[in-house]
């Protein structure tokens, strides 16, 4: 049996990790935490029997553990509970599906307790990329990527034996207003942002897919993961979503990998690493396909891709600036407060006011995220 714990399991990551889990049968989960969905929570700690679950809002972790009296479960709340469910004793792999900067005091914690770290909580490691993956090598702790591009970089890394990489082709769709320029988008509101063309996941990512700030993350985890300089990293969009991303070597040889738009097809490569295991659903249909399109993405229009390629060029902690930035824009639009164009106003705003540090620590992270929130309260 493996044994799993899962950070944000009601969300689009955590409920696809659970239908592979359901689907596999030799997967326990002995922890789980959420947000505020309890409704979903109790549901699922009556299906998968986890010995420990997490609320973040103390009221509602109050509620669940009367709801769950009659089990055998402890119920923990806030930060607190994450941190128990990510160092839980009898798990091996943590699944990181929360969103955004909150994930990072989790996952040093799991990483420092030993735990394999399947990692879709791409934020963490763009805020503190410096702090995990060294402290995951000390520990001889894997980081298996969750997110698509980069379970697509890694899958194409299998059986290369360390050959260089020349480059990273990390592929976008896009989003839902490829092709449109920046004065289309001056009125677009939540529910246009909110429809990926090819993908369902969860508000904050698709709001981030549509801006391409998504894209600007995951240059930024795939920096990370696979010490890559981001001069090598180049964003190719490929609106099918076919091809989930690539490798190039020093010989010009050029390794991807291909399929269907299903996010359980990382998860599972994450989860049952190095094996492949059989997966239902859809398989890519080449004569129906008939052709895979590609486009140099539109950097003007899409301003916060580049902005996330100066994030990193400058280093130290505006990462953490762009990704705060960005989190509490994003807020904002989805609670219609801001404008869809002012979400990249408010990121390069916030970096060029930003005081910089070199090497930031974790605790200077935080503060680094509360000085850009506390400074967008100020403005907007
Ligand atoms: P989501 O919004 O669907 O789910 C988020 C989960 O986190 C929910 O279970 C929610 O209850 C929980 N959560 C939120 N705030 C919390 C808190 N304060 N304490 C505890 N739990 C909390 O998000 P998602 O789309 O599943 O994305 C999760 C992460 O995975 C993000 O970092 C995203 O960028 C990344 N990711 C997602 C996808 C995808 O297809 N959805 C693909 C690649 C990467
Ligand atoms: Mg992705």
């Amino acid at each position: 049996m493996k044994r799993i714990a899962i950070l944000g399991s009601t969300g689009s990551i955590g409920t696809q990790t659970l239908e592979i889990v359901r689907e596999q049968r030799d997967i326990e989960v002995v922890a789980l935490a959420a947000g505020s969905n309890i409704e979903l929570l109790e549901k699922q700690i009556r299906e998968f029997h986890p010995a420990l679950a997490a609320v973040w809002d103390t009221q509602a972790a109050g509620k669940l553990r009367e709801n769950v009296k009659d089990l055998d479960v402890k119920i923990s709340a806030g930060m607190e509970g994450l941190l128990e469910v990510a160092v839980h004793p009898d798990s091996k792999i943590l699944v990181t599906a929360i969103v955004g900067m909150l994930g990072i005091r989790p996952t040093v914690a799991a990483i420092e307790a030993g735990k394999a770290i399947a990692l879709a909580n791409k934020e963490t490691l763009v805020t503190a990329g410096h702090i995990i993956m060294p402290l995951a090598k000390k520990c001889g702790v894997p980081i298996l990527p969750v997110d698509s591009e980069h379970s697509a970089i890694f899958q194409s890394l299998n059986g290369e034996h360390g050959n260089k990489i020349a480059k990273i082709l990390l592929t976008a769709s896009g989003g839902p207003f490829r092709g449109k320029k920046r004065e289309e988008l001056t009125d677009i509101r939540v529910e246009d942002a909110l429809k990926h063309p090819n993908w369902s996941m969860g508000r904050k990512i698709t709001i981030d897919s549509s801006t391409m700030v998504n894209k600007g993350l995951e240059v930024i985890e795939a920096k990370w993961l696979f010490e890559v300089e981001p001069d090598n990293i180049q964003v190719v969009v490929q609106p099918q979503s076919v091809i989930h991303s690539m490798v190039e070597f020093e010989d010009g040889a050029v390794i991807a990998q291909l399929g269907t738009p299903d996010m359980r097809l990382p998860i599972q490569y994450a989860l049952y690493y190095p094996h492949r295991r059989p997966l239902s659903g859809d398989r890519l249909d080449f004569y129906a396909l008939k052709n895979i399109s590609f486009e140099e993405p539109d950097m003007t229009t899409f301003r916060g891709l580049a902005l996330a390629y100066e994030a990193i060029a400058r280093g130290g902690n505006i990462p953490t600036v762009y990704n705060a930035a960005n989190e509490r824009a994003v807020a904002k639009f989805l609670n219609r407060e801001i404008k869809y164009l002012e979400i990249a106003e408010i990121i390069e705003d916030c970096m060029s006011c930003a005081g910089f540090m070199p090497e930031p620590s974790i605790e200077q992270i935080l503060e680094t995220e509360k000085n850009v929130y506390d400074y967008i309260e100020s403005r907007w």
